[in-house]
Formats: C-alpha cells, sequence, structure tokens
C-alpha cells in the first residue's frame, strides 16, 4: 500500500499516569501500579492509532519519562546520583546530565514488557524507537571512557542487545532517534552512520532513524529561527544515510525550511515525511497533509513515502494529539485517493 501512516514515536500521557504537557514529567503512580499503568496507557495509544486508521503503529513511548533517559535507566555503569550541568546538542541548551563511570553494561531488559504488550493487543507492523547513539553520547557526561566516540560505540553496543531481543519479542520496526544528527552534521558520515551500524547490526527487521529539528519547545523554536531561509542540515547527511544499511528516514517536513529537493539525496530509501507539525496546537487539515505529501512526489518515488509526524508529540495536550492523529490517518487515505 502506498503512502501508509506511523508517528515518529512519542504521544502525550494520560494524566492519571505522569504530569501532562510536559518533555519530562513525574510519574503520578509507584510500585506495581506504575507498571500496570504503563501498560494500560500502551494499550490505549495503539487503540487511539489504530482508530485513526494509522497503519504501523507505536507504543506512544508510554512507558519512559524521556526518550534518552528511559534508556539510560536500564545501563549499569552511570551515574545518575550526582549530574553535572552540560551543554547538550552544541550548547543549544544546559542540562543536568548523568555521568558514566564505568564499563557501560544493560541491566537487563528495557522496553520487553510494553513491546510484549503492544505486540499481544495489535495486529497491525509495531514500531519501537530507541535513542541513537550518538544523541546518548550527547546527552550525557563522560568520565570513564575519555572518547566521545569510543562511549557512543559502547552505548551502540548495548542499543544493539536491546534491539535484538525487541525484535525477538516480535516488533517489525525498530527505530533510532538521532536529532544529534542535525547538529554534528560532519560528524554524521564520519562515525555517526557507523555508530548506527553497530546498532542495527544482525537485524532483520525494519530499521529506521529519525532525524528532526527537536521537539516543539522554546530553545528549539529559537534555535530554528536562527537557522536561516532554507534548512540544509539535511543536505550533508543524507548522501551519507543513502548509502547506509538503514532501510527508513523519518525527517521533519512540513511548516520546515528543509527544501525538499533535499530529499531526492535519499535514493533508495523509504521517506518518512513529516506532514504533521508538533510544534502548533492548530491541527493540520486532510487536505493540508494530503498537499504536503503531494509536494513530496516529485522528488521522492510514491511506492517510497511514509506520512508521519515532524517529532514526538509528548508534550502536547492530549486532545489536540488526537485530532493531530485522525488528521494523519485521513490525510494519508485522501492522499491514495488524489495520487495513488
Ligand atoms: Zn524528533
Amino acid at each position: 500500500m502506498i503512502f501508509s501512516s506511523t508517528i515518529a514515536g512519542s504521544l502525550p500521557k494520560p494524566s492519571w499516569l505522569a504530569e501532562p504537557n510536559k518533555l519530562w514529567p513525574q510519574w503520578r503512580l509507584s510500585g506495581g501500579d506504575l507498571a500496570q499503568g504503563k501498560l494500560d496507557a500502551t494499550v490505549l495509544a495503539i487503540k487511539l492509532q489504530e482508530d485513526a486508521g494509522i497503519d504501523i503503529v507505536g507504543d506512544g513511548e508510554m512507558s519512559r519519562q524521556h526518550f534518552v533517559h528511559g534508556f539510560l535507566e536500564f545501563v549499569d555503569g552511570i551515574d545518575t546520583a550526582h549530574k553535572v550541568e552540560m551543554g547538550i546538542r552544541a550548547d543549544r541548551y544546559k542540562a543536568m546530565v548523568p555521568v558514566v563511570r564505568g564499563t557501560l553494561s544493560l541491566k537487563g531488559r528495557v522496553h520487553q514488557p510494553e513491546a510484549r504488550h503492544a505486540r499481544a493487543h495489535t495486529k497491525r507492523p509495531l514500531k519501537i524507537t530507541l535513542p541513537g547513539p550518538m544523541t546518548i553520547s550527547d546527552t550525557i557526561a563522560d568520565a570513564h571512557y575519555g572518547d566521545k566516540v569510543k562511549m557512543a560505540f559502547a552505548f551502540a553496543d548495548l542499543l544493539n542487545q536491546e534491539a535484538r531481543a525487541l525484535q525477538a519479542d516480535g516488533v517489525d520496526v525498530i527505530q533510532f532517534d538521532e536529532p544529534a544528527f542535525n547538529v554534528f552534521v560532519d560528524e554524521v558520515p564520519g562515525w555517526g552512520i557507523e555508530a548506527l551500524h553497530r546498532a542495527i547490526d544482525g537485524l532483520t527487521c525494519t530499521t529506521a532513524v529519525h532525524i528532526c529539528y527537536g521537539y516543539g519547545i522554546q530553545a528549539n523554536i529559537d534555535w530554528k529561527n536562527s537557522l536561516g531561509g532554507e534548512w540544509r542540515q539535511y543536505e550533508k547527511i543524507f548522501p551519507a544515510l543513502a548509502k547506509s544499511r538503514v532501510k527508513q528516514v523519518s525527517l521533519e517536513a512540513i511548516n520546515s525550511r528543509v527544501p525538499l529537493k533535499l530529499l531526492s539525496l535519499l535514493d533508495g530509501k523509504d521517506v518518512l515525511i513529516g506532514v504533521i507539525d508538533v510544534a502548533t496546537d492548530t491541527v493540520e487539515t486532510p487536505e493540508q497533509i494530503a498537499g504536503a505529501i503531494g509536494d513530496v512526489l516529485k522528488f521522492v518515488p510514491k511506492e517510497r513515502i511514509v506520512a508521519c509526524t515532524n517529532c514526538g508529540m509528548a508534550p502536547m495536550r492530549r486532545d489536540i494529539a488526537e485530532a493531530k492523529l485522525i488528521a494523519l490517518g485521513a490525510g494519508a487515505a485522501l492522499a491514495r485517493k488524489k495520487f495513488g
């Protein structure tokens, strides 16, 4: 089927599970109640996607507090008790980050409960996301490896361990989130792609990488405003991605200043086009979405286009996120009618 639809990853959590409208919410349950609440929210996220006509569904990232730290929680060798301030994404913002103090290893499975629960409750293709190695290594301080690249490859090994296990759980698409690719564009062809290859090593399921300009938070909006009339970061990284073994590339498109002709650099890849803006509460119409898909047809063959969101929707209002999901499903269907 052409123009299938999917989401970048996260959806807003129900307010009985976690504080709403926050990128880093506090849980509102604990112990066994929290574990069960995460699974209940996962089923709800799948139901909302299915009812909206989304074809490749995800867990909505209901079980993690944050897209990077949700993984780091399960890694040994990290000191979370003594966080340090660090400028991240090339100093775009400061954050208190944990410190790597020893050899990294996984404490156990990371996303098994929600992956298996999601698998048990949908017949549709299932996607689970993981943070990418370059983005992780830009979100944590190092007091052990002494080399950012070496540390990134150590994380890539752990990501690969979890990714192989997710594949065995029945996950169809494993996506790595690499917003750092758009910041360290010169390092992507150098080692970023190789770290990603380490993370997907041995996988036979569909693999994807999500590269955006960040959630719709103020620091990112300010950064985007400083990038000029045309955002050409993708131009530097797409040729390397086209040559990579990753099958799908998820990118930011609608309401961005990305010149769409850059998409022709992704020859041979499935392209997950962001047709839902997560930085505005204005809900797209199906006509707008179909139009945005139509705009891409000049640069990407229709059988390789997937309709997606620009980024995760975690910090959004739930009613707006749900309306955007419905618009996404309807917009992809309309595009199939118009251009199929
Ligand atoms: Zn994103």
